[in-house]
């Protein structure tokens, strides 16, 4: 009878573990994508010159495929960016990599996001900074993105329905800044909501587009050129503003 007992909490012991291993997603031995993670990071990033310890361990952490529809999940680790639904897409793991290296994080700060969409950057922020708000003007994909976000334990990401033009000026200023979605221009509220020493990465342009990084410093802004990149276009409230409307927005950015 005893040994039955223990012979009977032995498969219930055993049972448990094999449940407890599975629910843990995207970290333990069991996440069948944690391999292709690691060559991502490897082959994708590290070899083409993104350095960051905290960037890179960010990478290898975030379970890009949970941010991915399910018939894309093969597809999740591959150096290209994927359709996210709604003609919107999740950047390339490379440029989301880049981009986040370029904002210097070292966990303290209050991120700004502008083009939620899946939500995987807001994660990567997540993972680096104290604070992340993240505006999606496509209700379908900010609500999809928040419920993925919360599934995955992130509790530090706010998302917000709207157009992200105007910024989150009720959580200004930030201590940096990323759009993923591309401008023609730079938004000047998003540089009022740009704390001074602070850094903003986005994407500028129509057909041909670039990464501009500027930084705002008290003497006023540095603009740098990155490089070449193919973002969605931004929408809304940008399109009623012409590039050259705003004086400081005509002279063109300076190189490093
Ligand atoms: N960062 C995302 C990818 C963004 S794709 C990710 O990690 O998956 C660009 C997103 O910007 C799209 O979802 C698009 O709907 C959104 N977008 C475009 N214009 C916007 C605006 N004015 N305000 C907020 N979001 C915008």
């Amino acid at each position: 009878m005893r040994i039955l007992a223990g012979l009977f909490a032995l498969i219930f012991w055993l049972g448990c573990g094999t449940m407890n291993a599975n629910q843990r997603q995207g970290s333990g031995a069991r996440d069948p994508y944690l391999e292709a993670r690691k060559r991502m990071v490897q082959e994708q990033i590290r070899a083409r010159g993104v350095k960051d310890p905290r960037v890179l361990a960010a990478m290898e952490k975030v379970p890009r495929h949970e941010f991915v529809p399910v018939r894309f999940r093969a597809d999740a680790y591959a150096d290209q960016p994927l359709p996210i639904g709604m003609g919107q897409t999740i950047s390339q793991p490379y440029i989301v990599a880049y981009m986040t290296e370029q904002l210097k994080l070292n966990g303290d700060e209050k991120v700004l996001e502008v083009g939620t969409g899946s939500g995987y950057q807001a994660a990567v922020l997540a993972e680096l900074a104290r604070e992340v708000y993240t505006i999606e003007i496509i209700p379908e994909l900010g609500r999809r993105a928040a419920e993925t976000l919360k599934r995955l334990g992130y509790q530090n990401v706010h998302v917000r329905i709207g157009d992200g033009y105007r910024g989150w000026p009720e959580k200004a200023p930030f201590d940096a800044i990323i759009i993923t979605a591309a401008p023609d221009h730079i938004p000047e509220p998003l540089i009022e909501q740009l704390k001074e020493g602070g850094r903003m990465i986005l994407p500028v342009g129509d057909v041909y587009q670039e990464l501009v990084l500027v930084t705002k410093t008290r003497k006023g802004l540095r603009k740098e050129r990155k490089i070449p990149v193919r973002f969605v276009p931004m929408t809304g409230e940008v399109a009623k503003h012409p590039p050259g409307e705003k004086t400081d927005q005509s002279a063109p950015p300076q190189e490093p």
